[in-house]
């Protein structure tokens, strides 16, 4: 229909192609190649980081695509959004048109806005834009002449905002192709906002010592969340009622055992709704990054992932098969878009069996784990809400030094370690205190806490320069020999 996912995106991709000689090229894969400044590819624009940088030639001068990007660690982390909005998922593909060095942001802003009006039929009046409104810092100031492109295409003064870097800054990560941008939202009859379409244009680079430096040519780097676009043209209120959610959590209801359907609640006690939300969501993120060859044994991202997926299947949907059952409804939804999950859905199983049965064998682990330490502490009942790998090891030992020890008082560096080696949030150390009787020497705890993380903070610093000259190594060997990475071929070439 004239509203499908598959429709809309195929609009998108259309109307660059033929009303403004766009080339198609093909979405890479959610690997970052040969780039350690993201974790995941975030935005259609990773693969094009080197032609922004003037190092790699690009694959033509106007390109669109549709690009499966995941956004969990590094700059843009998403995942403690989850469930709670409607907007933000760890997957999701976003639309994006690119001029390299050709079109800038007059055609930029007016090819959007023409896509919009025309054939996704949106109005004016509920359309509001953000322009750049300057940072002394960055040492860019406000984008009159974006301001101004808005203004004689039309939109009201009312309807046209000016941003701070926050939102109109746009940054891949701590380094790399950057600039000021442009967001288009939609306004709800209630007055809240959708950002829908993000147009950056590209004219600055992020060096590895933090500088924003110029970059010689112009380009443009757009960004639209189908899942969004979808969620507005189908009517629904939220993403996870179109056509691209509602098969997977249908799916989820059909395949769990006593749990209520999916209401579509989004008050703070629906945490049933919550849930159905981030196994779908999580579901396409696994399916997605195990197609693209992302494995839990080399991504510390994408094992807590499955683990925190696997929990939610067994303990909330009552079915541990659940996460794996979902894999072929997000390929029958996917698929034809993206053809690897069709191709490598019997490793993706493969690889979801293992995960699947090595989770059991944890739980059941520590389900034995949890007696023992009963038997020996009975008060521990009071913990069983607790899901913490390292509890009876960090109870344990915590008594047998309470033991020798001859104050009531747990000293600094025994909270600390509970915290810091065994994982121990404080609210779980106080309620172990409480329980015991014990005081907490908080002040040495806190100071041992802001020490680590004074720690902490210098250690990221000094890796960020070295994580981009790590890019900028991979890059030269890349352009070196004459190829760009791919998800098919150890050898990737642009896939147009
Ligand atoms: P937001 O302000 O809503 O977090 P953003 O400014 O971080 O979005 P951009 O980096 O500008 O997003 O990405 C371009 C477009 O991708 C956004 O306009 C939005 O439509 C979509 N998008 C961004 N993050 C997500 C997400 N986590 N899930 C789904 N769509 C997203
Ligand atoms: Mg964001
Ligand atoms: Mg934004
Ligand atoms: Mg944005």
């Amino acid at each position: 229909t004239k509203s499908s996912s598959a429709y809309l995106r195929k609009t998108f991709i259309d109307y660059f192609i033929e009303n403004h000689g766009h080339k198609h090229v093909k979405s890479s894969s959610v690997i970052p190649l040969c780039d350690p400044t993201v974790p995941f590819v975030n935005a259609g624009m990773n693969q094009f980081k080197g032609v922004f940088l003037g190092m790699v030639e690009p694959p033509c001068s106007r390109a669109v695509n549709s690009q499966k990007c995941v956004r969990i660690g590094g700059k843009h982390n998403d995942l403690d959004l989850v469930g709670l909005d409607g907007t933000h998922h760890t997957f999701f593909e976003m639309l994006g048109n690119w001029s390299f060095g050709d079109y800038y942001k007059k055609d930029a802003c007016k090819m959007a806005w023409d896509l919009l009006l025309g054939p996704y039929r949106l109005k004016p009046e509920n359309l509001l834009v953000t322009y750049f409104g300057g940072d002394v810092v960055i040492g860019l100031t406000e984008d009159r002449e974006c301001r101004d492109i808005w203004k004689e295409i039309g939109v009201k003064a009312s309807h046209i905002k000016d941003c701070g870097a926050k939102d109109n800054f746009w940054e891949m990560g701590v380094s790399g192709p950057c600039g000021p941008c442009t967001e288009i939202h939609y306004i709800h009859p209630d007055g809240s906002l959708t950002e829908i379409w993000n147009i950056v244009f590209i004219q600055c680079n992020r060096e590895t010592d933090g500088k924003v430096t110029s970059l010689r040519r112009h380009h443009v780097d757009t960004g639209m969340g189908l899942e969004r676009l979808c969620a507005l043209l189908q009517g629904v209120p939220s993403n996870y009622d179109t056509d691209l959610f509602r098969p997977i959590i249908t799916a989820i209801e059909k395949n769990s055992k006593d749990v209520s359907p999916y209401s579509g609640s989004y008050s703070k006690d629906a945490t049933l709704d919550q849930y159905y939300r981030r196994l779908a969501d999580h579901a396409r993120m696994i399916s997605i990054c195990l197609a693209d060859g992302v494995f839990p044994s080399t991504s510390v991202n994408l094992k807590q992932i499955m683990k925190k997926s696997y929990k939610i299947c067994s303990d909330v949907f009552h079915n541990p098969n659940l996460l794996n059952t979902l894999y072929k409804y997000v390929a029958e939804s996917l698929g034809d878009t993206y053809p690897e999950l069709v191709k490598r859905e019997r490793d993706a199983m493969l690889i979801l069996e293992h995960e699947r049965d090595s989770y059991s064998k944890l739980r059941s682990n520590l389900r034995k784990k949890w007696k023992d330490l009963l038997k020996q502490y009975p008060e521990v009942e009071a913990f069983n809400d607790v899901e913490l790998a390292g509890f009876a090891l960090g109870y344990k030992e915590l008594k047998q030094s309470m033991k020798t020890h001859n104050s009531n008082t747990i000293p600094g560096e025994l909270v600390f370690k509970l915290y810091d080696t065994h994982g121990f949030q404080e609210d779980i150390i106080e309620r172990i205190a409480t329980l015991n009787n014990f005081e907490i020497d908080k002040k040495g705890f806190w100071k041992l806490l802001s020490q680590h993380k004074a720690r902490h903070k210098t250690s990221f610093k000094e890796q960020t320069p070295t994580k981009g000259a790590l890019f900028d190594q991979a890059l030269q060997t890349i352009v070196k020999n004459g190829v760009n990475g791919t998800d098919d071929s150890p050898k990737y070439k642009y896939t147009i």
